[in-house]
């Protein structure tokens, strides 16, 4: 099939290139000469494991990219994957998916029938607004020339080769019988899993060809639309909650990596996002508890459950800068080390962090800063221009003088650096690990007064 995929960043860039390893014509468009450059010479515009190698063996086959919209006119798919960032309210910014509407809608020929689908998570009624965009721009009708439909995507940065490839589920609202037909044969490679031995090469995880395919999910275009927003909020919901049990653990002497196995044995509960943190952040989950909170305020049908998440995950960014407060009797003066500013490791995305947030703090009371982020940093001093850190090369060099070293991003390079040279630089060797990532003992014997998060009994 011929497919468009509008937005080459972390969503469009992977989609794009998986539909083109799904033998689809693609072409990627972006309004970003230098991300469609890099593209063009098969080089990842965003740093996700696995597209270094399974790029370059597309792009001028089946994968292309552009800043021109042309391709729109022979399009059989469209894919809108542009950003929906928050507007200062909460709510979502559909700036960029007004003006891709209209874009598509001014290039649009008519000459066949296009399936847009929607990939950017977007508020429930955003398909049908499109849908009202497309038919102004391009003065064709609605469900006869064209059709919109919802296809929110639940890739996880970091791992988006492996959940593209290896969904869950796939989930399509239309109710429109040939916007249906035309997305499950999109899907069908995905579906077959045909090819994917070749495939499989280029990807940095396991995987197992033997396991159930992808649940293919069809619903109405509303619901597609909420089954996103729904199920970030209710991530959102599980971090917040264990954060605040490893808070308790702190404070009555459990160990929350026990609590959270033993819980995550219950089938109903799962082990998955049961790890402690500095509190979840992202390009996805603070904005999308926004929006979501933002849309029902509307409606006047109270969120009481996301919107204690929200609070109480600020709450527990808080938890680590009072933890350190406490440690170091007060912060003035004190040099802190900081190992991650993205979100999670394997990606270098550093939109929205725990890490601004964190080490705003920080600033605001007096410290001085040093960080290391393996591939964050260079988004990070794009995003905030204006903080007057160092940045280190060399992870070992954020302990330098430093009276505190905290690791909020579990980057595995992080178990292999050299943790004793680092001990030997530091005024105080103190060592917060906020993941639990590290191995304690290992720590104590390298030279750290070592804590984790929640670990009280066993600390
Ligand atoms: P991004 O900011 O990385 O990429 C968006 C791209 O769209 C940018 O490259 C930008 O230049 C381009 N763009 C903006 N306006 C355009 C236009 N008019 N025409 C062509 N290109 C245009 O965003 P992202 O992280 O890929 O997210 C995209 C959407 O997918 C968002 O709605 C997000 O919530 C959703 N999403 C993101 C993830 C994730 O892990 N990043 C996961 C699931 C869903």
């Amino acid at each position: 099939m011929r497919v468009v995929c509008i937005g080459a960043g972390y969503v469009g860039s992977v989609t794009g290139t998986a539909l083109a390893a799904n033998h689809h014509h693609t072409t990627i468009i972006d309004v970003n000469q230098e991300k469609i450059e890099r593209l063009s010479r098969g080089e990842c515009p965003i740093y996700e494991p696995g597209m270094e190698t399974l790029l370059p063996t597309l792009i001028g086959k089946s994968l292309f990219a552009t800043t021109s919209y042309d391709a729109v006119a022979d399009a059989d798919v469209i894919f809108i994957a542009v950003g929906t960032p928050s507007n200062p309210d909460g709510s979502a910014d559909l700036r960029y998916i007004k003006q891709t509407a209209e874009q598509i809608g001014k290039h649009l020929s008519g000459e066949r029938f296009t399936v847009i689908a929607m990939k950017s998570t977007v508020p429930v009624g955003t398909c049908q607004w499109v849908t009202a965009l497309l038919a102004d721009a391009s003065g064709l009708t609605p469900e006869s020339d064209f059709t919109v439909v919802s296809n929110p995507e639940f890739l996880r940065e970091g791992f988006a080769l492996e959940d593209v490839f290896f969904p869950d589920r796939i989930v399509i609202g239309s109710v429109h019988p040939q916007g249906l037909s035309t997305m499950r044969r999109l899907y069908q490679g995905v579906l077959d899993r045909s090819g994917y031995e070749d495939l499989c090469q280029h990807f940095s995880f396991s995987y197992d060809l033997a396991a159930p395919p992808a649940v293919y999910f069809e619903t109405d275009t509303k619901s597609a639309e909420l089954i996103k927003y729904a199920s970030n909020a209710f991530l959102a919901v599980k971090i917040s909650y264990i954060n605040e049990i490893a808070r308790l653990c702190e404070a009555l002497g459990g160990n929350v990596l026990d609590v959270a196995a033993g819980m995550g044995l219950d089938s109903r509960i799962g082990p998955k996002f049961l790890q402690v943190s500095s509190g979840g952040s992202g390009s996805c989950f603070p904005k999308d508890t926004a929006e979501l909170l933002s849309a029902s305020e509307k409606v006047d049908s109270e969120l009481m459950v996301v919107k204690a998440a929200v609070a109480s995950n600020e709450r527990m960014h808080q938890y680590v800068v009072e933890k350190l407060e406490r440690r170091l009797n007060g912060l003035k003066g004190k040099n802190i080390g900081i190992l991650g500013l993205t979100f999670k490791p394997d990606t270098d995305d550093a939109r929205r962090t725990q890490a601004s947030y964190i080490i705003g703090k920080l600033l605001e009371e007096g410290a001085q800063v040093r960080v290391h982020d393996p591939q964050g940093m260079g988004m990070f001093r794009e995003l905030n221009p204006d903080m007057p850190i160092t940045y280190c090369t060399d992870p070992v060099q954020t302990g330098q003088d430093a009276d505190a070293v905290v690791l909020l991003t579990h980057w595995s390079m992080y178990q292999e650096m050299d943790w004793q040279q680092m001990a030997g630089m530091m005024r105080q060797p103190y060592l917060l690990d906020t993941r639990n990532f590290l191995d304690a003992s290992r720590m104590r014997t390298c030279g750290f007064d070592y804590q984790g998060l929640g670990v009280a009994a066993k600390a």
